[in-house]
């Protein structure tokens, strides 16, 4: 199978009269090694479904056909989903949806007669990529393993723990439903136009269970929010706005020192916390 090069890119934005728009986070996969690089990564048996989060003009999605996949697509623009008709021909089974992957309901596009599982691989823009990877570990349980290329800084943020630099209430919610891992980096010499900073490889891996007990999934959220929200004060100030004046009651029962701060906490320490506040509540 041909997969897509600069030249064909370029030929194909030309055809259809299409400028890649920066507000939809369009740079696309030129080079077909690292497309089939993701691919494999994703380790699909033919036959797999995969859930495509803006398929562009194809690049992936003809990685993904290379495999044996059955592709569902979701783009928001158009334009594009016109112009990938055209990459996939007539005969194609790749079932492209036009809809916003932020707000489209997702048992609609998730909806399939065999029940089986879906893996999620996309090169995901940019400006949603966070958003989107969290509306899936949250309202889509049947999306069982998510790859995605992102840009670096938003890779390292999904599979951070304590320490990492870039360690947030978004690492600890992916802890929660996922196994988060860096697959690799890709440079961005390989997209069209070229963004200015490195991307990465995300894997996550659903957990079948949560690895922490808590009263109220929300109420856990709600405290890691608050936390990060002033991450470099200390909890006892971090989370007044949660627990107002039993904060250091709270994290003292959790066994949390109220002078630590949110990025050294894992997510077994913010169970802890969100268990006390319960009985304390
Ligand atoms: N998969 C293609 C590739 O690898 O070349 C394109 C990737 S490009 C980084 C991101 C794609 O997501 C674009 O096609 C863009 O139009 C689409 N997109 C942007 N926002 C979207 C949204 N909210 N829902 C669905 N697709 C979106």
């Amino acid at each position: 199978m041909d997969l897509l090069t600069p030249t064909s890119i370029r030929a194909l934005l030309d055809r259809h009269g299409i400028a890649p728009k920066k507000s939809l986070g369009q740079n696309f996969l030129a080079d077909p090694n690292t497309a089939r690089r993701i691919a494999t990564l994703a380790a699909l048996s033919p036959g797999d479904a995969v859930l495509e989060i803006g398929p562009g003009l194809g690049s992936l999605t003809l990685a993904l056909l290379e495999r044996g996949a059955e592709v569902r697509a979701v783009e928001l623009d158009q334009r594009l989903a016109l112009a990938l008709a055209d990459v996939l021909g007539p005969d194609t089974e790749v079932d492209v949806r036009v809809a916003d992957a932020l707000h489209a309901p997702l048992d609609q596009l998730l909806a399939r007669d065999d029940g089986r599982g879906w893996t999620c691989v996309s090169n995901l823009p940019y400006n949603v990529a966070v958003p989107v990877v969290i509306r899936l570990l949250e309202e889509a349980p049947d999306v069982e393993r998510v790859v995605v290329l992102v840009q670096r800084e938003v890779g390292e943020r999904l599979a951070a723990g304590p320490g990492d630099a870039q360690y947030g209430a978004v690492s600890v919610k992916v802890a929660y439903y996922s196994e988060a891992s860096l697959l690799g980096v890709v440079p961005p010499t390989v997209f069209m136009p070229r963004p200015k900073v490195d991307s990465v490889l995300v894997g996550l891996v659903r957990r079948a269970a949560p690895p922490v007990d808590v009263p109220e999934v929300a109420a856990l959220f709600g405290l890691v929010r608050s936390g990060f929200g002033q991450r470099r004060k200390m909890l006892r100030r971090s989370l007044q706005p949660v627990l107002g004046a039993r904060t250091e009651a709270v994290l003292d029962a959790a066994g949390i020192a109220p002078t630590a701060r949110a990025e050294t906490l894992g997510l077994e320490q913010w169970a802890a916390v969100a268990r006390s506040a319960a009985v304390a509540a």
